[in-house]
């Protein structure tokens, strides 16, 4: 017998018929004699609905009443599934975040767990009711509702199995694995059976969505074993895994394990700025105040005494930077405030290019024959990233999955 989590993702429960299905999958593996914890999210666009619904009041919603509305999109789902299982005689126990307590920091929105009761899911689970638990929400030391960011749901499942010692966190989603890259853009994508946590963290930030960033963090930091399959078809998945769990062999083939992308991002550029100490910080000082998140950063080299700094932030954020951007222009006297948010980056990922030279240059040349300009470059010791115009995104990506024989088993 083991402890198993589940976590099914908004179209795997985007109906009654698909939400009576995972309530038929539930049973078989309580029928198999496991002990069964499930994470479900909203009803597939549910979500983006009730954001829909505030923003059309509002273009900036009060966040602590904003997670109030949003928390009840997987409280409709918890419910309907609890009656789906018990129609069939199966015991069944739904519980909100707040009703577990998955005690999460204040920061609306985009909480953190910080910790969780597992005493009542327990029992339920020794007196042999399925737990049904709400993603994406928890509640903080005040009694308020957070939610843990977009896609929450994958967190709130990894955080319940390490909270329950569980044997495997699966998460269901509508794809039967981690592919190359995204399989919606690139139909060569390959499974990979494999990929370890530094790769799929990687990957996460980089914009694979298939697994929320801090839901792979926190596998990797407590020790949960990790697992997305398909809710529509059997096979095996793909596991999250340790480095030094995988065959020496696989890892010396694989130079690159995956291609991510993004879209959501914008890019900022303060130029002939005056070139001091302390530069880096004024301009992004008031950007991180304002809670903006800055990914890649580019710092010219200075000439004639000023320089050019380039940023890139979330495109959600880019009316706001480019206005605080602005102020700190004509604060510091710098020449002039460029932005474009059509931009989008492409990165390359593979714990493979630690040992091996020549990534780098490969990428670029790959992009130079498809004639795509590189705007920014950006690496880490298992990542390369590129910022390129929007428009040649999806030919990037291909043009580099061929190259790279990302098709091919390695
Ligand atoms: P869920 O609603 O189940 O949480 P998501 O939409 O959040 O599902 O994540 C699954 C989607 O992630 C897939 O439909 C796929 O388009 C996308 N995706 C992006 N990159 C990858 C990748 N490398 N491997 C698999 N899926 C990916
Ligand atoms: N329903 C939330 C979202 O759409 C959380 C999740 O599905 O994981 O982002
Ligand atoms: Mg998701």
């Amino acid at each position: 017998m083991a402890l198993i989590v589940q976590k099914y993702g908004g179209t795997s429960v985007g109906t009654l018929e698909r939400i009576e299905n995972v309530a038929e999958k539930l049973i078989g593996w309580r029928e198999r004699g496991h002990q069964m914890v499930v994470v479900v999210s909203a009803m597939s666009g549910e979500t983006d609905r009730l954001i829909g619904l505030a923003k059309g009041i509002t273009p900036r919603p009060n966040p602590r009443e904003l997670d109030v509305l949003l928390a009840t999109g997987e409280q409709v789902t918890i419910a309907l599934l609890c009656i789906a299982l018990e129609k069939r005689g199966c015991p069944a126990r739904s519980y909100t975040g707040s009703q577990v307590r998955i005690l999460t920091d204040n920061a609306f929105n985009k909480a953190r767990i910080q910790a969780i009761e597992a005493a009542a899911m327990q029992a339920d689970l020794d007196a042999g009711r399925i737990v049904v638990v709400a993603g994406f929400q928890g509640v903080d030391e005040d009694g308020n509702i957070t939610t843990l960011g977009r896609g929450g749901s994958d967190t709130t499942g990894v955080a319940l199995a390490a909270a329950l010692k569980a044997d495997e966190c699966q998460i269901y989603t509508d794809v039967d694995g981690v592919y190359t890259t995204d399989p919606r853009v690139v139909s060569e994508a390959r499974r990979l059976d494999r990929i370890t946590f530094e790769e799929m963290l990687e990957m996460a930030s980089a914009g694979s969505k298939v697994l929320q960033i801090r839901s792979v963090e926190f596998a990797g930091k407590h020790n949960v074993p990790l697992r997305v399959l398909s809710t529509f078809q059997e096979g095996q998945g793909t596991l999250i895994t340790f480095e030094e769990a995988l065959e020496a062999e696989q890892m010396e083939k694989a130079l690159i394990s995956g291609i991510a992308f993004n879209r959501d991002e914008a890019k900022l550029t303060i130029l002939g700025v005056p070139d001091r100490p302390g530069i880096a910080y004024s301009i992004l000082g008031p950007v991180a105040d304002a809670n903006i998140e800055v990914d890649m950063i580019i710092q010219n080299i200075g000439r004639d005494g000023t320089t050019d700094f380039t940023f890139t932030v979330h495109r959600n954020d880019y009316e706001r930077a480019l206005d605080i951007l602005r102020d700190q222009a004509s604060r510091l006297g710098a020449r002039e405030v460029a932005g474009d948010n059509k931009i989008a980056k492409i990165s390359l990922v593979g714990i493979g290019m630690r040992s091996h030279a020549g990534v780098a240059s490969k990428m670029f040349q790959v992009l130079a024959k498809e004639s795509i300009n590189i705007r920014m470059i950006s690496t880490s010791e298992i990542k390369i990233s590129v910022v390129v115009d929007e428009k040649y995104l999806e030919l990037g990506v291909r043009a580099l999955h061929e190259a790279f024989e990302l098709d091919k088993a390695a």
